[in-house]
């Protein structure tokens, strides 16, 4: 794929997350208003249509492009999400300096998890969007560098990977983020944030098939065992707030 493919897919790929987050507002919001304030929905679909409309005036590189969305969404979602979705994207975009290849899509996604967890000091078990991430990321990297599969089928096993990250919050207790404040009264309720994770992981793989060759399975088997992570969980760190 050439920088101008590569360019036009991350143009596509934003708009694709955009409907996503229009679409889903408010399921989302519903989310929120069981374990938190009822404006993760609004705040995503802020933010998505915020970076369209900056990518329009933006120059035609992958990293330029990606940054450029994490300016609008630090800009525009607000509230712990924001600063976490899209200093993370601004960080990893670096990684993409030289192009969008299977190697610098590792190294970008691998960016993207660490600057999350620094930022927002959540570990998996937590119940925030870093239950979605972190499976997905690290059955990205395995599924290429250990397996060597093709970018795009790696993409579909972390798709399934952060499913079912996103289903694994719904029975633990929030140790981070305004969800933690309700202790125990958080269980049993699906986290916003790992869930809008998983929607535009779905919309870039939906993408990527587009432009990539290759037809592939979405619910092929994932390389993360949910007991894993709920070991991670049992041994996940404690102490509340964002
Ligand atoms: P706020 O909680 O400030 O209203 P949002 O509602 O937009 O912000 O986003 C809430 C989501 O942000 C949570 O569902 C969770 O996934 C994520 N989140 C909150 N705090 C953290 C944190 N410290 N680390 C990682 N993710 C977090
Ligand atoms: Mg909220």
């Amino acid at each position: 794929m050439d920088r101008a493919t590569q360019s036009e897919a991350i143009r596509e790929a934003t708009a694709a997350m955009a409907d996503r987050m229009a679409a889903e507002k408010s399921f989302l919001t519903d989310l929120d208003s069981a374990i938190g304030d009822a404006d993760h929905g609004a705040n995503m679909n802020r933010g998505f249509q915020a970076a369209l409309e900056r990518l329009e005036d933006a120059d035609d590189d992958p990293a330029t492009l990606v940054k450029t969305v994490g300016v609008a969404l630090v800009s525009e979602v607000g509230g712990a999400a924001g600063p976490l979705y899209g200093g993370s994207l601004m960080k990893a975009s670096g990684e993409l300096e030289d192009g969008v290849t299977a190697e610098s899509s590792v190294a970008f996604a691998e960016r993207y998890l660490e600057t999350v967890e620094e930022r927002g000091k959540a570990s998996v078990g937590d119940k925030t969007m870093v239950d979605a991430i972190t499976p997905a990321v690290h059955t990205y990297k395995k599924a290429i560098e250990v397996d060597d599969h093709d970018p795009l089928e790696a993409l579909g096993k972390a798709v399934d990977a952060a499913e079912r990250g996103v289903a694994f919050t719904t029975p633990i207790r929030a140790k981070k983020g305004r969800a933690s404040y309700l202790g125990w009264r958080s269980v049993g309720h699906q986290d916003p944030g790992a869930t809008s994770t998983l929607y535009l992981l779905e919309e870039l793989f939906a993408v990527a098939e587009e432009h990539l060759d290759g037809d592939v399975e979405i619910d092929a088997e994932a390389d993360v065992d949910p007991e894993e992570l709920e070991e991670a969980a049992a041994d996940g760190n404690g102490g509340g707030g964002p």
